[in-house]
């Protein structure tokens, strides 16, 4: 599918296009740096209120994945679009269906109730979906399992519902203590050897680069791709 949004009409690259391109620029430098390899780790661009104007022009610029914290605002914003759309705000077990409906990846199943929603509503849509378990490495977050408990989650969730855990995702602390955001993710990383699965989903705008050193799999980035919101 072509996108025609967001080239300009002389063919120079939108400034949403250069911005990802520099973005990718920085995280393949980090890659190496801990001696990772750079095509491991996928970046999820955080669209949350952003039109569909500007979540076109970062499709045509490059952008492969991207991710929505509310439904009802993605409903529409990603309708049609060529990308895999991933669900990281909290599961209300009531909009199972419509979060199935309008994603591919589900990065929040934070308890049993929310994932047994998820994997009955993919039931009844005959969709299938990938999920990761958020886990909870910050004190001021209000959501996510305990990391001591997300093992336990992830086989039920696995051998009662059927669903397809592929790791874990977890926000890390809001600090501006560098040693304390690595420890946070750090933990994240022991808790997605204990679940099983590949992915890491850990990095945002303000902590990236500890999570690539970390072993981030997936880094989700609103902020330094859109701008400020
Ligand atoms: C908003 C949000 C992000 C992106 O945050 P930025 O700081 O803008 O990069 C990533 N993950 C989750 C769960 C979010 O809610």
């Amino acid at each position: 599918m072509k996108l025609e949004v967001g080239a300009a009409s002389g063919g120079a690259p939108n400034s949403l296009a250069v911005r990802i391109a520099s973005m990718r620029e920085l995280i393949a430098v980090a890659a190496r740096e801990a001696g990772r390899l750079p095509s491991d780790i996928t970046l999820v661009g955080v669209t949350k209120k952003q039109s569909r104007e500007a979540v076109l022009a970062a499709i045509e610029g490059g952008l492969s994945d991207v991710g929505e914290n509310y439904e009802q605002e993605a409903r529409q914003k990603y309708a049609g679009l060529p990308v895999r759309k991933h669900f990281i705000g909290h599961v209300q077990t009531n909009k199972a269906k419509a979060i199935v409906a309008a994603f591919d990846v589900v990065q929040s199943i934070d308890r049993l109730e929310a994932g047994r929603s998820i994997a009955k509503a993919a039931r009844a849509l005959g969709k299938p979906i990938r999920t990761l378990l958020q886990i909870n490495i910050s004190p001021v977050e209000r959501y996510g399992v305990l990391p001591q408990d997300a093992a336990a989650l992830a086989t039920r969730l696995r051998d009662d519902e059927g669903l397809a855990v592929d790791g874990v995702m977890a926000i890390g602390p809001n600090s501006s203590d560098r040693a304390a955001i690595a420890q946070s993710f750090e933990q994240a990383a022991r808790t997605l050897r204990a679940v099983g699965g590949e992915v890491l989903s850990i990095g945002m705008s303000g902590d990236w680069r500890e999570a690539i050193r970390s072993g981030s799999t997936m880094l989700r980035i609103g902020t330094a791709i859109f701008g400020a919101r």
